[in-house]
Order: structure tokens, then C-alpha cells, then sequence
């Protein structure tokens, strides 16, 4: 199951920043916007130093492309990056736990079917055991009293035959109650199943689009991140707009405002790269 979820990145202030470099007549390449990390919340379960290293490599794309330090952080500038706990980070770990729980109850269920199906199979081949004697002894049974009767010892054959019935008509109805109860338990875990994906989905559903992190050209705040890579991506995304870039229509592109499966990689486009150039002047 996958979640549905996308990302706002957002930065709105871009565009004032912009126009102030511009009156300066320096383009947002032109100088190093030194950083430190500022608030930083512990709830993330990431320590300081890998926020640091995440935070440093997200410089490199832009970096790379400029061929020119642009970002460094130096403890104690005034430019800060932080790491701001939020409800949508509390929404996501919630959303993680359940999605664990939703794996385990489909294992269950997995399982549950398995066990289902064999006892399918044993109450099938049962049957078949059953109505194959069941056929003998009644084609016995119509041949002698075609006959007008049976022989003493034929006769106590066919009783005991008839024992041997019985019992193995109590085999198949055990066999089919032990199936019925599989299938019920199959169909108790499958509902509860059904629950947790629907509380799942209510998770998800009040919004769907959030703002994971934002800028207004004096800091970065990242207020919620699923996993390192999305951590990255986003950082960039930041950097782009401390870089005086706006958002672009490419959803495959870093500074399109979604995060998503095309941007996911924090891979710069050619569309993000031309926004560099044409920002930076280079
Ligand atoms: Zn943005």
C-alpha cells in the first residue's frame, strides 16, 4: 500500500529577495550565504551531526552547476537552518506506525489463506474418498437385493462398510467446519485489515498537500520529512529559493512546489539548472 502524500515546498518570499539583489546589482550568486543550524528538535530521531552532513551535501548540486562555493556553514552566522517539530511529522509517524501494523496484518492474513487453502484441499480429497465408497456401497447394496438378498457373510461386509460410511461422513463435516472456521477468521482479519487502511486513508485525507519546509531568504525551516532522501531533496529545494529561484512547472524538477516520485532523487534538472544560470548569471 502506498501512501497518498505530496509535499508542498514551499517558499514564498523568493521573489522580494530577488528583486533586492537585483537593486544591488550583485546577482544571489555572488556572495557565500554563511549558516548555522538553529532550533533543532530531537523528535526527528536524526542526530545534529547527520542534519549537518544532509545539510552540507544538499549545497552540492547548486554548487556544482555555479562551479563556486555558495553555501557553508559557519557556527554562529545568522542565516540559520532548523529543524522545527510539527503535527504533519507527528501525522507521518502515526502513519508510519499503522502502515507497519497494516504489513504485519497482511502477513497474518497471508498466512491465514494459506492455511485456508489446505484445509480446502483435505476436505476436497475427503469428499471425493467419501463419495467414491459411498457409490460401491450403494452399487452393493442395489446388486443384491436385485439378487433378492445377500449372502450372511456379504451382508455383514456391507454393515460394516455402512460403520465405515458413517464415520467418514463425520470426517468430511469436520473437515468442512474446520474450513468454515478458517474462512471466518480470514474474514475477521481481513476486516480488521479494512479498519486500519481506512484510518490510514482518514490520516491522510484532511490534507493532502503540506509544507514540509520553507524560506523566507534569512533561514530554512523543515517542519516534516519521510526518510533522509526526502530530507535532501527538500534541503535543496530551500537552497534553490535562498538562491533566488521560484518554483518551476517541471514536476520532475527540484524546485517544482510537490515533492514527488518524478523529483524524489533531489537529481537537479535541466530545467533547475537553467534557473541557476539565468538567476546567477552565469
Ligand atoms: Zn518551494
Amino acid at each position: 500500500m502506498k501512501a497518498v502524500r505530496s509535499t508542498v515546498l514551499y517558499g514564498m518570499l523568493a521573489i522580494s529577495i530577488g528583486v533586492l539583489w537585483n537593486t544591488a546589482l550583485q546577482t544571489p550568486c555572488s556572495r557565500v550565504v554563511k549558516y548555522d543550524i538553529g532550533e533543532f528538535d530531537e523528535r526527528f530521531g536524526i542526530t545534529k551531526e547527520l542534519f549537518l552532513a544532509q545539510i552540507e551535501h544538499a549545497e552540492q548540486p547548486w554548487e556544482t552547476v555555479a562551479q563556486r562555493e555558495l553555501f557553508q556553514y559557519v557556527p554562529g552566522s545568522d542565516f540559520m537552518v532548523n529543524l522545527i517539530w510539527s503535527d504533519e511529522q507527528e501525522r507521518l509517524y502515526e502513519g508510519n506506525t499503522l502502515q507497519n501494523q497494516l504489513d504485519t496484518k497482511q502477513e497474518r492474513i497471508d498466512t491465514v489463506q494459506t492455511r485456508y487453502q489446505s484445509a480446502v484441499s483435505r476436505y476436497e480429497r475427503s469428499v471425493r474418498e467419501y463419495e467414491a465408497r459411498l457409490n460401491a456401497y450403494e452399487a452393493d447394496v442395489s446388486y443384491w437385493n436385485a439378487q433378492g438378498g445377500a449372502p450372511e457373510g456379504t451382508y455383514q461386509e456391507l454393515q460394516v462398510e455402512s460403520s465405515a460410511l458413517e464415520s467418514k461422513a463425520s470426517e468430511v463435516n469436520r473437515l468442512l467446519a474446520q474450513v468454515n472456521a478458517i474462512a471466518e477468521e480470514n474474514n475477521e482479519r481481513v476486516e480488521e485489515y479494512n479498519e486500519g487502511v481506512a484510518t490510514y486513508n482518514d490520516l491522510f485525507s484532511q490534507a493532502h498537500e503540506f509544507d514540509a519546509g520553507n524560506t523566507d531568504g534569512t533561514e530554512i525551516n523543515v517542519y516534516s520529512y519521510d526518510g533522509n532522501q526526502e530530507l535532501q531533496t527538500l534541503l535543496i529545494h530551500e537552497f534553490g529559493h535562498v538562491l533566488g529561484i521560484d518554483h518551476v512547472d517541471d514536476p520532475a524538477s527540484v524546485m517544482y512546489y510537490l515533492l514527488n516520485d518524478e523529483n524524489h532523487d533531489g537529481v537537479l534538472s535541466d530545467v533547475d539548472i537553467t534557473a541557476l544560470t539565468e538567476r546567477c548569471r552565469l
